[in-house]
């Protein structure tokens, strides 16, 4: 957003769009969100809308459009083979990131499991800064397994590392010494997810594409929340302040033999693909387009999003367009800092995470904090977060509990969607829960499906702290909603 100062003093984003199609929002009173999440097995994605308020579950395929991508919406060629409208998109994405080759997919995930068969067998070893529980699956499924070699600092929960995804250059080194013939590939994430959006810096990355050719091993650069690094490097990264963002994403992208991404985030629409410089590798990962998306000029996507995609990606290299949501996050991050609630540090992009074994450590790990916490917010507030935390892992093969290294609310913030007053909101009740986390108590499974438990797995409270919760929600805030 435009640097703008306020008057009196305080430090606020301000919004640089207007909203011209608006979505009426429900806020239920306490009592009946304390239905809806009994209703809904305690697991927020098991939700339905119309009960949530403030939806922060994800960043995904729920970004704001433009006037301008809606508009391009309307003049798609809709065509199965030869769609003018993916002409524009195959440009568009060539140019943003230097490539030549575009092969589209219909979501991040397909480009990742184009990637994963072409290049990955059985006993290889795939360096990461750090997983995604997408490429993550892809690889083991294959029979790969994924090194995560993040920089220490980057799993300090409370930092002030302005760039907590960069790769440890030395344990990368190490790993390929150790893994001769093995590693398929390097694979660096942007706004490193799982972490709390924290991105990589450009040099780090420039570092691990230069050790990587004098291993002559691939580097694969996963652009979905490119975005937000983007802005991160810009505002953070002081060799980079002067340059522009097309030539900071120019930069970053000219040292990687693939980019791939998730049009769910990047490009504020949906679908997918994967951008190179060689055709030979464009080759090989071809034939898999139109067996598992579709004919090489959609893959799975449709004209309209391709149209609207194609406006996204220019707009990313806007700075008031992109600069929205981690200034929120920001904001949000900054508020929970003054009130002492427990929040993962610095800022990063994607949304704002809460961690939940420093705010309600009476709750052990056993019974699933993070979950907990994303009730408790939901009944608070209205609120659907998402828990990630030790209910987003599997068990282990002899049944028994793998904990998770930390558990965190994510309380995302979809690109453009939520105005101040909203996010303001958010942090009161989050506020007002952590003024009252004593009352919080734990969650036990009741239907606990053996694969993506935390997708369809259904749980309930331990003791009967959800109504406690809001009783004394009623006594401070009267007739409030
Ligand atoms: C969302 C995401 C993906 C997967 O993209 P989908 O479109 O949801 O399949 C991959 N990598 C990262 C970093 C993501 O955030």
């Amino acid at each position: 957003m435009a640097n703008v100062k306020f008057f009196n003093g305080e430090s606020i984003p301000l919004e640089m769009h207007k909203v011209r199609i608006v979505q009426k929002l429900n806020l239920l009173p306490v009592e009946e969100r304390v239905k809806c999440i009994a209703e809904a097995g305690n697991n927020t994605f098991l939700l339905k809308n119309k009960d949530v308020f403030l939806d922060m579950l994800t960043d995904s395929g729920v970004n704001a459009m433009s006037d301008r991508q809606q508009a391009a919406m309307l003049v798609a060629d809709d065509s199965y083979a030869g769609s003018a409208t993916f002409t524009k998109l195959e440009n568009k994405v060539n140019e943003i990131f230097g490539t030549k080759y575009f092969l589209p997919a219909h979501q991040g995930r397909a480009c990742e499991n184009i990637l994963a068969m072409t290049f990955v067998k059985a006993g290889d070893v795939v360096p990461m800064n750090f997983h995604f529980t997408t490429p993550k699956a892809h690889i083991t499924r294959l029979g790969g397994r994924v090194e995560e070699l993040l920089i220490d600092e980057g799993l300090n929960l409370v930092s002030d590392h302005p760039f907590k995804g960069n790769f440890d250059l030395n344990k990368l080194e190490k790993c390929i010494l150790e893994n001769k013939g093995k590693i398929p590939f390097i694979r660096m994430e942007a706004g490193t997810n799982l972490i709390g959006g924290q991105p990589f810096e450009l040099a780090n990355a420039k570092a691990v594409c230069e050790l990587a050719k004098k291993y002559g091993i691939m580097t694969v650069l996963d652009a979905s929340l490119w975005q937000d690094n983007l802005y991160l490097i810009k505002t953070r990264e002081e060799a980079c302040k002067n340059m522009s963002l097309r030539e900071i994403t120019l930069e970053v992208a000219k040292g990687f033999d693939i980019i791939y991404f998730s049009g769910r985030k990047l490009g504020f629409a949906r679908g997918g693909g994967i951008c190179m410089r060689d055709k030979e590798l464009c080759e090989k990962m071809k034939e898999l387009v139109p067996l598992f998306e579709g004919f090489l000029t959609y893959g799975g996507m449709s004209v309209r999003e391709m149209e609207a995609m194609t406006v996204g990606l220019d707009e990313t290299m806007d700075e008031d367009v992109i600069s929205q949501a981690p200034q929120f996050i920001s904001y949000m991050v900054e508020e929970f800092k003054k009130a002492g609630v427990p929040v993962v540090t610095p800022a990063g992009g994607l949304g704002c995470h809460l961690d939940a074994t420093r705010f309600i450590p009476q709750v052990p790990q056993s019974q699933y904090p993070a979950g907990a916490l994303a009730c408790a917010a939901y009944i608070a507030g209205g609120i659907r977060g998402m828990e990630r935390g030790t209910i987003s892992e599997e068990r282990e093969p002899d049944g028994s509990e793998r904990m998770a290294a930390v558990e965190l609310l994510r309380l995302a913030v979809p690109r453009r969607v939520y105005t101040l007053s909203q996010v303001k909101y958010a942090i009161d009740r989050i506020i007002w829960l952590y003024q009252n986390r004593d009352l919080i108590g734990g969650l036990k499974f009741v239907e606990e499906p053996k694969v993506l438990r935390f997708f369809f797995g259904r749980l309930e409270p331990i003791g009967d702290w959800q109504q406690k919760l809001a009783e004394k929600f009623r006594k401070d805030f009267g007739d409030s909603l």
